[in-house]
């Protein structure tokens, strides 16, 4: 992609309402624009960012034999009535009214759906277990949206239900989906805690939120410096201190902050019994199907990324979701021809390698080259500009480290050589 028709659209202001780092840089960065309270557009560089994180999630619910389905945004009243959460779920659901006085919502999460197609569609246990997938808009009137896409209105979740013909069936499901958590979590290269939960809203037996660690985080999580103990201090009993003796006599409890980014219930019969979703068991007797539900936010892992790492400089995307991997920074693309020339040379051999590079072709000082590629937070540049033209070798840097590397062109400027492509590509694959 060449930087004059990226639409990347870089800004020096940030918001009032930017509390946070994350927030500021992906308004800074013009990765989202706010339309209203809690409603973010995507805009191209963000996008790119956002499929990265969908394409892994998908990569991994595909693996663990999940299936992919798209349901509707707007829901029917009568499903949430008979599932009794349209007088239960407050002023958080956005109901709506169509032309005929039908009440609707705007879906917050879809287990009335999936309840609904699973009792039309399955019949038997042959047909079991079964989990189903999506990756949709979903809407929440928060009291208090805030921190960007972190906690807006209108975002993006993968939400995953499993259907079983008992609870034994159930655990071994949620074990695959933890682990797919997990896998998705560090292929984006997180640090994160799994924590026990408090399961809110949808109700159901067990539950554990994936938290992304970092100081802004809007959770406590309490954990054990010797044990697997970890849990959302929401369902400790008292205010925990750093040091206490932990509950499971383990050690000693630690504190961090967490951004919640998953969360993975088990649901059992609740919304079978009230919505009457049955099968006929190996004994041909009809029973009510068990269920898991498996929800992650997809567009708040964008803003836990950078949360979680990021400079004065800007945003250091880890290169799982970077929106590209590499920048060409081109001094004087359109005033020198030897620049030039190397530059769509390299630009080309590098896209003929498959590795997503932006190229700055713009007529603007160096100065401001550098201080967007930063802001951006691409993963690796390199600077073809004097020095190329006086020494025939140019700057390979590294974000993250802030390493810089020399490559060295031994007089030749007419396109890259094989040498210098392979020191390229084997910096950018460590
Ligand atoms: P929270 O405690 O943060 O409100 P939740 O428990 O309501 O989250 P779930 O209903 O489990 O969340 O939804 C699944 C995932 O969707 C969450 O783990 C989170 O990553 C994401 N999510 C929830 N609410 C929002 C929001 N308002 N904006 C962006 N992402 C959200
Ligand atoms: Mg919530």
């Amino acid at each position: 992609m060449r930087y004059t028709k990226s639409g990347i659209t870089t800004t020096k202001n940030t918001p009032k309402d930017a509390e946070i780092i994350s927030h500021k840089l992906m308004i800074r960065s013009g990765m989202v624009k706010k339309l209203a309270s809690g409603l973010y557009t995507w805009m191209p560089l963000g996008l790119k960012v956002l499929k990265k994180i969908e394409n892994i999630i998908r990569e991994e619910m595909n693996r663990a034999d999940a299936l992919e389905i798209l349901m509707p945004a707007v829901q029917p009243s009568e499903l949430w009535k008979e599932s009794g959460r349209w007088d239960k779920y407050g002023p958080e659901l956005l109901r709506i009214t169509d032309r005929h006085e039908r009440e609707f919502c705007f879906g917050p999460t879809h287990e009335e759906i999936i309840t609904d197609i699973a009792r039309k569609d399955i019949n038997s246990y042959k047909q079991l277990p079964i989990i189903y997938y999506q990756i949709q808009t979903k809407f929440r009137d928060e009291i208090r949206p805030r921190f960007g896409v972190m906690r807006a209105r209108e975002f993006l979740m993968k939400d995953a239900y499993s259907f079983h013909e008992n609870e034994e069936c159930l655990n071994k499901t949620y074990k695959i989906m933890f682990e797919a958590y997990k896998n998705c979590f560090n292929k984006i290269g997180f640090e994160y805690k799994v924590v026990n939960a408090d399961n809110g809203q949808i109700g159901g037996s067990e539950s554990h939120e994936f938290h992304v660690i970092a100081d802004n985080g809007e959770d406590e999580l309490i954990f054990s410096d010797s044990s697997d103990y970890a849990i959302n201090a929401e369902l400790f009993t008292r205010p925990p201190k750093e040091g206490d003796a932990c509950p499971d006599g383990s050690g000693k409890v630690k504190i961090k902050r967490g951004i919640e980014v998953g969360h993975i219930f088990k649901l059992g019969k609740n919304y079978s019994e009230a919505m009457n979703a049955s099968i006929s068991n190996k004994e041909n007797k009809n029973i009510k199907m068990t269920m898991g539900c498996y929800g992650i936010g997809v567009s708040r892992i964008a803003a836990a990324a950078i949360e979680q790492s990021n400079d004065e400089k800007g945003i250091i995307w880890p290169k799982s979701i970077a929106p590209y991997l590499i920048t060409i920074i081109s001094i004087g693309y359109t005033k020198n021809d030897i620049v030039k020339n190397y530059t769509d040379s390299l630009y080309e051999e590098l896209e003929n390698n498959n590795i997503e590079v932006l190229l700055d072709d713009r007529d603007i000082s160096p100065g401001n080259m550098f201080s967007d590629s930063e802001l951006i937070g691409i993963p690796y540049s390199v600077i073809i500009g004097k020095q190329f033209i006086e020494n025939n070798n140019f700057e390979f840097k590294d974000r993250k480290f802030d390493k810089t590397s020399t490559i060295n062109e031994n007089n030749n400027t007419e396109k890259p050589t094989k040498e210098a492509l392979k020191s390229i590509l084997k910096l950018i694959n460590g």
